[in-house]
């Protein structure tokens, strides 16, 4: 299903990876944890194999957001690196993502040492990524088949949590399952854009909230979806 993870596929894209990291940098990526992460990742291999493969793999280091299947998108990288370094994530923590797509945002914040929890509400996705992440070597996290709206109760609660679909409003239950002293990042919007959101909360029932740039995402949809 996937082609092979080689020695000579590392060579070839290790280049292309760090110069990756050097536009992150440019664009105002400081967290070097996030940057190590995502120079050692192969992006090329989470897209959607079946299609354009060719034409894909040339764009996996450059700056764009492409198909992954089940007509979703892997984010842009400085959307990646950009969330992860906001969810100010410290190794061992346990962090909850919504829309684990290909699971590309899944292995940096595996690799960057936290705990994961990750829903998708696309079974088809959800069981692709649910063999591919292994299949790669990043088998710790956890995937759910499920509505995101909803969070993990049965898990919470959680230091961090990631959004990666735009979300029409912050759905309470997310807020519900973030511990205190927590980071839920965000994007609002249900237009073609959407605006970051950086909700720290600082007791049982307040939050401090940062509002920063605008993003495009694919949406966060209600319940779960059957392809
Ligand atoms: N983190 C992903 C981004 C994928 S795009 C990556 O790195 O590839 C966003 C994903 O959110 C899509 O796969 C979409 O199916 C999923 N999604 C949308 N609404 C959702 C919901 N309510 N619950 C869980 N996943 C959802």
């Amino acid at each position: 299903m996937f082609y092979q993870v080689s020695k000579e596929d590392e060579y070839l894209f290790q280049g292309k990876r760090k110069r990756l990291v050097e536009q992150l940098r440019e664009k105002g990526i400081k967290n070097e944890t996030v940057l190590k992460a995502i120079g050692k990742i192969p992006r090329h291999l989470f897209f959607d194999t079946s299609t354009a493969r060719p034409a894909l793999l040339d764009h996996a280091y450059s700056d764009k957001a492409l198909q992954i299947g089940a007509g979703q998108t892997i984010s842009h990288p400085y959307t990646v690196a950009f969330q992860t370094e906001k969810l100010e994530p410290v190794s061992g923590e346990k962090v909850l993502e919504i829309g684990t797509g290909c699971g590309y945002q899944t292995a940096v914040l595996i690799e960057m040492g936290l705990k994961v929890y990750s829903i998708e509400r696309q079974k088809s996705l959800h069981d692709k990524t649910k063999l591919f992440l292994p299949y790669i070597g990043y088998k710790t996290a956890k995937l759910i088949y499920g509505d995101g709206y909803k969070g993990l109760p049965q898990f919470a609660p959680f230091d961090k949590i990631i959004v990666t679909a735009g979300a029409p409003y912050i759905p309470n239950d997310l807020l519900v399952q973030l511990k205190v002293g927590g980071v839920i990042v965000i994007p609002i919007g249900d237009g073609e854009n959407q605006e970051m959101n950086i909700l720290r909360k600082t007791s049982q029932s307040n939050f401090e909230k940062q509002v920063i740039g605008q993003f495009k995402f694919v949406p966060l949809l209600q319940n779960k979806s059957t392809i």
